[in-house]
């Protein structure tokens, strides 16, 4: 948990992109119900709640063991329960690794300045003697609230992480359990905010601040983790626009804008900004048919309306995902839409009915077969061979000598995306048909 309870903020970090860029938001969202709690949402929570026990444990304590420990450990966050995974697991060590990593580089004493007594003796027990006579130098803060008075009543948030070296560098952390949109950390709002935050009344004092985002499940061409080196002046300058942003939130009539921040905002449902952009693009008038049914094959669309699809199809996917879930939740809960029901899937697969050792020895005895053949056995991947067999000299050389990375399939992209750009198939395969001298 955070040290300090901060209480929801309609200005706060973590919303920044959506009403830095839309001010209007703010309005719509505070006309609708509270948000349903997200799966998804909780899931991130859970990961970040190992991530602090872990790096606190680290942190304060020397721990020897990291987040594998926890696997099968629950979590329960809004009603919803997870399972530490391994994945899970993995990804807080990384978060934790990179930590204590840049700690080092940078020369930054990770102790903590608490009051003792009370403490666990087995805890003091782990600290070694250097970190017993350096307990009044503290430079990391793990889960810190803080609120920006300065700036404006309302200017909150609570970091994952920050470390740091007085007078010499800051470095500011976030974690991303999310899988689905990699986050840049370049001229990240949610990050500047947080950079405020952790830099408190001494941000001018360094001489650098470098702000981190680690995603370990979204793909990304620069890795999972992300830095982007900025300073204390930049950082200034964005403080100066954040009191103006929050100010435009709260004027009579705010300015709604889409964006790729629609993405996580709740009141795309009403929203009329995005009904235009929908009648924009889809060309048609939902309360009418289009015209015998027909919305243009995209064979006939120009380039120009191509673009025009593409800028925006993350906001249309994304607004019809929202609305069918709504419509979804409207049948669930007992409401009606003309011409729809609920249904169940049929897409699921027979599960055991009794526990594995029951089933194993009911079905070798009642089948005859030896209990080995119920189960599969396939060779373990690259990876999972180098886990197994850890720092081993020579590993990961001999395993790179037996496997290869296949070509990734084909993906539209926009240009200012880091990965290289593809030669066309079509003439990829001339081109090799030339060389040949076919
Ligand atoms: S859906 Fe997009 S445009 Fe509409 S209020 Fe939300 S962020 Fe603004």
């Amino acid at each position: 948990m955070a040290e300090t309870v901060i209480q929801h903020s309609s200005v706060g970090a973590s919303s920044c992109e959506r009403w830095w860029n839309c001010p209007g938001s703010n309005a719509l969202i505070a006309k609708l119900p509270p948000a349903e709690p997200s799966k998804y949402a909780a899931e991130g929570t859970a990961a970040h709640a190992l991530c602090e026990h872990v790096l606190k444990n680290k942190v304060h304590y020397n721990a020897k063991w990291d987040a594998t420990v926890c696997i099968g450990e629950t979590y329960e966050v809004d009603d919803f329960q997870f399972k530490v995974t391994e994945e899970m697991a993995t990804a807080a060590n990384l978060y934790v690794n990179t930590i204590l990593e840049d700690a080092k580089r940078i020369g930054c004493n990770l102790r903590r300045t608490v009051q003792l007594e009370g403490q666990n003796p087995e805890a003091w027990k782990a600290w070694d003697k250097e970190t017993q006579e350096k307990i009044n130098t503290l430079w990391v803060n793990i889960e810190k609230g803080f609120e920006l008075k300065d700036v404006d009543i309302e200017a909150r948030g609570t970091n994952d992480a920050s470390i740091y070296v007085p007078g010499e560098t800051l470095i500011v952390y976030d974690f991303k359990y999310g899988a689905g949109i990699p986050v840049e950390a370049q001229e990240n709002k949610q990050m500047m905010y947080y950079a405020i935050g952790a830099a408190g009344k001494n941000l001018m004092s360094f001489k650098s601040i470098e702000l981190v985002i680690v995603q370990p499940r979204a793909e990304h061409p620069l890795g999972p983790v992300r830095r982007w080196v900025t300073t204390p002046e930049r950082i200034a300058q964005f403080k100066r626009d954040l009191k103006e942003h929050i100010e435009e939130t709260r004027k009579p009539n705010a300015a709604t804008r889409t964006g790729k921040w629609c993405r996580f905002c709740n009141a795309k449902l009403i929203c009329p900004a995005m009904r235009d952009k929908t009648y924009e693009l889809a060309k048609i008038d939902f309360a009418q048919k289009p015209e015998n049914n027909a919305i243009k094959h995209p064979s006939m669309l120009t380039p120009e309306e191509i673009k025009l699809f593409l800028d925006n199809a993350d906001l249309l996917e994304q607004y019809i995902k929202d609305v069918k879930a709504y419509a979804l939740r409207i049948l669930d809960n007992g409401g009606t839409i003309e011409g729809y029901k609920l249904v169940r899937s049929n897409k699921t697969h027979r599960k055991w009915n009794d526990s594995e050792e029951n089933i194993t020895s009911m079905l070798s005895l009642e089948l005859g077969i030896d209990p080995e053949d119920l189960y599969d056995k396939s060779l373990k991947t690259p990876a999972q061979v180098e886990k197994a067999l850890g720092n081993t000299k020579g590993v990961k050389d001999i395993v790179a000598s037996y496997c290869y990375r296949p070509e990734g399939e084909l993906k539209l992209a926009r240009d200012e995306d880091l990965r290289e750009k593809q030669t066309p198939t079509a003439i990829a395969d001339f081109q090799a048909i030339s060389e040949l001298g076919l």
